[in-house]
């Protein structure tokens, strides 16, 4: 069986299925955004991700530091998805033959400077060579007072997201059509001076305030942890896409969703860019990854500054578009092996 026919997800639901005998201990494996495992009273968790050069990024427009600053960010927001807090990373890189030491130093200073904002101690990891492209595997271990996991949404919940979408498949999509004007300022400019040349006259005159914006979300994403869980059922963090994980806690809580798409949040650099570039930026709010806000279900007496877009039914996945017409939606979004 190819596995562009079967996807990221169908390779993961048969590798989960081989996996028996799970002990008591494990909480939660092979499903959620890290595993939880208790030992005595404590509750430790566990992600692990990879990020492999021409799949993740593209080192002509991100430099090592963003990467570095990357590499570790999403792997915090897996852990901020289960309510943790991170604490133990573990890096390891391989790296081919004609990068340079300096190279691995920028891409540390990346990893450093948010390890310090969260706390995060580097334990270990590995170092080898690598035949083509870097490859990235971090692990870090967190641990939480209460897991949540994506199993625990019931109908009559609703539906929350922390943040706007979009903006990191925007920045993205920016990135990639302005490849040659951005590839100069590799090395030199970290994040502080972040410039962006264009080409296309409609977005130049909304390069600082619109466009920069989106840049920097997807290159050097800040995952936020949600305060106050006592009334969340389920979570999970935004990284392949709003319909893709929204349909994660479905299938994990056996539950449906209705959503609308009016209530979906977007900022108004990614509306400005959209006009600009003449594109529905809800297009990107509901299928674009990475943007790591957290998508998390809740009783609908919540007092949160969450924005609701929708609630949890026993049934069936909708989307309400802004003339009420409701109809279904499928996980679309990002998937690996589905993608060339
Ligand atoms: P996330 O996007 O939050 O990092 P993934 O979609 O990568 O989550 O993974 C979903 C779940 O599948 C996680 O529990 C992860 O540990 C598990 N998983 C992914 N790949 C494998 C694998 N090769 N073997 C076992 N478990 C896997
Ligand atoms: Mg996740």
């Amino acid at each position: 069986m190819q596995l562009s026919k079967i996807g990221e997800f169908g390779l993961i639901k048969k590798l989960r299925a081989k996996c028996k005998n799970i002990p008591p201990e494990i909480l939660a494996g092979i499903g959620d955004d890290a595993a939880a495992i208790k030992q005595g009273n404590i509750k430790i968790l566990i992600t692990t991700d990879m990020m492999i050069e021409g799949i993740h990024f593209d080192p002509s427009f991100t430099t090592f530091y963003q990467l570095g600053h990357k590499f570790l960010a999403v792997n915090i927001s897996d852990i901020f998805a289960m309510g943790g807090k991170p604490k133990y990373f573990f890096t390891s890189i391989g790296i081919p033959k004609n990068y340079k030491s300096e190279d691995i130093d920028e891409l540390y200073s990346g990893i450093f400077k948010i390890a310090g904002k969260f706390g995060v101690a580097i334990a270990g990891g590995d170092t080898c060579t690598s035949k083509k492209g870097l490859i990235l595997s971090g692990t870090l271990i967190g641990s939480a007072d209460r897991i949540i996991t994506r199993a625990g949404a019931k109908a009559g919940d609703g539906i929350f997201v922390t943040s706007t979408l979009g903006d990191s498949a925007m920045g993205l999509m920016l990135l990639k059509s302005q490849k040659s004007e951005v590839r100069s300022q590799k090395f030199k400019n970290k994040n502080r001076n972040l410039k962006f040349k264009t080409r296309n006259s409609k977005l130049e005159t909304l390069n600082s305030r619109s466009v920069l914006p989106l840049i920097k979300k997807h290159l050097t994403p800040e995952p936020v942890p949600l305060r106050n869980t006592s009334k969340v059922s389920s979570m999970i963090d935004i990284s392949d896409g709003l319909l893709i994980d929204l349909s994660h806690i479905c299938d994990e809580s056996r539950v449906g969703a209705v959503i609308y798409k009016d209530k979906v949040p977007v900022s108004g650099e990614l509306v400005n860019t959209a006009k600009a570039l003449k594109a529905d930026p809800l297009n990107f709010a509901l299928k674009g990854g990475e943007d790591y806000a957290l998508l998390f279900t809740a009783s609908p007496d919540i007092k949160t500054t969450a924005f609701k877009i929708g609630e949890i039914v026993k049934s069936g996945r909708f989307i309400i578009d802004e003339n009420g017409r409701k109809r279904k939606f499928k996980p679309e979004g990002y998937e690996h092996f589905k993608r060339k």
